[in-house]
């Protein structure tokens, strides 16, 4: 599942295409009409928490939207046109089958903004979300990766809904990129999540974060508050509390200071080794998450938590190493 330290690496896969301009389009959305990218120049990108931002211009210097024809037909699209729109690219592989992912979107730091108005002179971002199973392709096609019924693993027609790109852009390059499994919309607006609440940025935080963590909630429900923890998953939750030590439905108010900063700690710890490994191609070490055993070799428990009528989210963890806080335990120093 793309969280943050994945949606960085594709930030850093897109970003070469900044300055260039769409020459040639495909893909199957349902939401977005690919044709509507054609000629538009890809004029900045920004990642945010586990959105990762596109700013498209019609024109290669002008910032400013207003009075450009484009504009109307897009928010008509945006809001009305439900049909599907095709454009076939010269590769069979963007032949559309499938649509958009059925996918929920999740985790999301910036629903507030999502019904932002289109104002005049307002920039056009492309916001994108990978859901679990979104990427970025950079010049290939995601291809099938196990045989088909004949055997013939080089059929270049995928058969999956996850092997149809919603989105192909191709540009001025020469180079193109292929998006699948993504959720896109656009915004007219700057992606405004501040990066005190990015746990991948400079400017996290910490303090910030430790004053939500010590609310009588969950502990394992506030970790993936992306108003708190931007780009925090259910990866980094669950490995993050097993490092610390910490039972995932223990009340941040009854674990005292010291034990909260040593999570907040571990999720800064995992993430930045994350994104590291992801840039030196090695694979995250996992403890707990998906384990049958941790380290130790207790037998780890696996259990769907959520806020009562939230998001409810697969959590792991270990009771012999995380035990649970019995509520008669005395309260510690509170995180002021
Ligand atoms: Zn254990």
């Amino acid at each position: 599942m793309p969280e943050g330290p994945l949606v960085r690496k594709f930030h850093h896969l897109v970003s070469p295409f900044v300055g260039q301009q769409v020459v040639k389009t495909g893909g199957s959305s349902k939401k977005l009409n690919p044709t509507s990218f054609q000629s538009l120049w890809l004029q900045d990108t920004q990642v945010h928490g586990k959105k990762l931002f596109l700013r498209f211009d019609p024109d290669e210097e002008t910032v400013s939207l207003r009075n450009s024809p484009l504009s109307e037909p897009l928010r008509k699209g945006e809001q009305k046109n439900k049909a599907r729109h095709h454009q076939e690219a010269s590769d069979p592989s963007s032949r559309s089958l499938g649509g958009d992912s059925a996918v929920p979107s999740g985790d999301d730091g910036l629903q507030c903004l999502r019904g932002d108005t289109p104002a005049g002179g307002a920039e056009r971002w492309l916001q994108v979300s990978f859901g679990l199973f979104g990427s970025i392709w950079v010049n290939e096609f995601s291809r099938a990766k196990k045989a088909n019924k004949r055997g013939d693993w080089r059929d270049p027609i995928p058969r999956c809904f996850w092997h149809h790109p919603v989105l192909v852009l191709h540009f001025s390059g020469s180079g193109f990129l292929a998006f699948y499994n993504c959720q896109m919309a656009w915004r007219f607006s700057s992606p405004v999540v501040s990066p005190t609440s990015d746990i991948l940025s400079e400017k996290f935080h910490r303090g910030q974060a430790l004053e939500a963590l010590g609310r009588e909630l969950p502990v394992c429900y506030t970790l993936l508050d992306q108003r708190y923890f931007s780009g925090l998953g259910n990866i980094i939750k669950n490995e993050a509390l097993f490092r610390a030590r910490i039972h995932p439905l223990s009340p941040g108010s009854l674990l005292g200071l010291p034990r909260l900063e040593a999570l907040v700690d571990h999720v800064v710890a995992f993430s930045a080794d994350w994104l590291q490994g992801k840039f030196q191609g090695t694979q995250q070490h996992t403890q707990i998450y998906q384990k049958e055993q941790c380290p130790g070799g207790h037998q780890v428990v696996k259990e769907s938590l959520g806020p009562p009528g939230g998001f409810q989210r697969l959590t792991w963890w270990c009771p012999q190493c995380q035990p649970r806080l019995s509520a008669d335990e005395p309260k510690q120093v509170q995180p002021s």
